[in-house]
């Protein structure tokens, strides 16, 4: 039986390299003072509704809602911020002077599935509350960089930014773009046509060449924004240049949810057609008030781990594979091998695996040779010694199975430099 349309099952080696990214991720967060917040994956409807927006994709096409048997409304969350924000209001955690969340889940979307367009594909989230000042906004962006140059795909990627008027402003925009765009309806493409009334920012995104070259005379966003504004972006620029992160300035960018005001950004690639962008991120400061709470500041962003994990694919970047050992011996011993096995992987904190098949140690070495294993710990007749080797150099050292905690941590050190080798 095969999975739903848009879902997948997720099985090694690809899994090495899913958790490989998840945890340069996690270890960069945490490293910046980010804590993990666990959410619920089911909220109700109108948390996306008053957040995303109702006229967004996200809201208006994608959500799997439904009601349970109760008739409540529910939806499957289609993004982390706005079941962020609802839990940052829930538990009061909004009287606090600042709050740094990361997540990492499953999000749903039922939109087409193509190559990096899945119905269930998982985000990794970071969401920065307290604070209003452009500082945020750069953290988050030299956060991501530094995410992106760790998984070496700093040369792969663009980063654009724009910045979106204020509330006031926004509407004033709106409103002048909405009259300009009018005046060209014929030449935009059906989508936009009927985005004038609903969400006449998101025509931006179109990829309608028509309806491209009818925004290139639009009025400039960057006209609707405010002295204020403008010398935050202009610092922006500046410090972005002091921590040689590169960008290009796009007006066009929009976002796709309706909660964004202030600085938004995508970093994109070229390697994945139109599913190219591999995080998105952006301040939104009224969100928690949307939700009914007091103002409260905040900036966040969220990678696309499937698409990042295609990228690599398609880059042929692997991560560094921990070298693997295994323990072989004689199988009438293989009570005392499980007990040696579990002494060496809390010794070495690494890999160990145990040959369950003993024919001979020279046959259990080829098996090992054959999994790409680096190092068997070979177990003699009486049970009471170890012989160490490392199978590419071809170095070894012997041992009393007493003295295995006197050993370096390492299984590379394990060999006198002078080598007891058997060549
Ligand atoms: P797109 O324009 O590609 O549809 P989006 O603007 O809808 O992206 P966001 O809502 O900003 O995406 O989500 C953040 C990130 O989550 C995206 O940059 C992307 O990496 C990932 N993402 C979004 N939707 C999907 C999906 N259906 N399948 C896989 N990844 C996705
Ligand atoms: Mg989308």
């Amino acid at each position: 039986m095969q999975p739903l349309r848009g879902f997948r099952d997720i099985t090694a080696p690809d899994t090495l390299l899913w958790r490989y990214i998840e945890q340069i991720l996690i270890d960069l967060s945490c490293q910046y003072g980010y804590d993990e917040v666990r959410l619920p994956l089911l909220e109700d409807l109108s948390l996306f509704q008053r957040s995303v927006g109702e006229h967004t994709d996200i809201v208006g096409k994608e959500m799997y809602q439904f009601n349970d048997a109760n008739e409540q409304a529910i939806a499957l969350r289609p993004e982390g911020t706005a079941g962020a924000v609802r839990a940052m209001i829930n538990n009061g955690i909004c009287s606090r002077l600042v709050a740094k969340w990361w997540y990492l889940g499953p999000m749903f979307r039922r939109e087409r599935p193509q190559k990096g367009r899945y119905r269930q594909f998982t985000q990794f989230g970071i969401e920065y509350f307290g604070i209003s000042d452009i500082a945020s906004d750069i953290e988050l962006l030299n956060l991501s960089y530094l995410a992106l140059r760790k998984l070496k795909l700093e040369q792969h990627v663009s980063l654009s930014i724009n910045y979106l008027p204020g509330k006031e402003n926004k509407s004033a925009y709106t409103k002048k773009l909405v009259n300009y765009l009018e005046g060209h309806i014929d030449l935009l493409d059906d989508d936009s046509k009927n985005r004038i009334q609903t969400n006449p920012l998101r025509i931006f995104d179109s990829k309608d060449a028509s309806t491209q070259a009818v925004l290139k005379n639009a009025p400039p966003l960057s006209g609707a924004l405010t002295e204020e504004e403008l010398a935050i972006i202009s610092y922006l620029k500046t410090q972005l240049n002091e921590l040689g992160i590169k960008f290009t300035w796009d007006e066009g960018l929009v976002r796709g949810l309706d909660y964004y005001q202030g600085v938004v950004f995508e970093w994109t690639t070229d390697h994945l057609g139109a599913q190219g962008t591999v995080c998105g991120g952006g301040r939104y400061d009224r969100l928690s008030e949307i939700l009914g709470a007091k103002p409260w500041p905040a900036t966040g962003l969220s990678f696309g781990i499937d698409r990042l994990v295609l990228l690599m694919n398609e880059l042929g970047i692997t991560p560094p594979t921990a070298e693997r050992a295994m323990v072989i011996a004689p199988s009438n011993l293989s009570t005392r091998a499980q007990n040696i096995q579990s002494q060496l992987i809390q010794h070495f904190e690494q890999t160990f695996m145990l040959c369950h098949q003993f024919s001979s140690t020279k046959k259990s070495i080829q098996r090992a040779q054959k999994q790409s294993i680096r190092f068997v710990v070979i177990l003699d007749e009486s049970g009471q010694h170890l012989t160490i080797k490392d199978l590419i150099s071809n170095q070894s050292t012997e041992i009393s199975t007493n003295d295995i905690d006197k050993l370096p941590t390492k299984l590379h050190d394990c060999f006198d430099p002078k080598g007891v080798s058997d060549e």
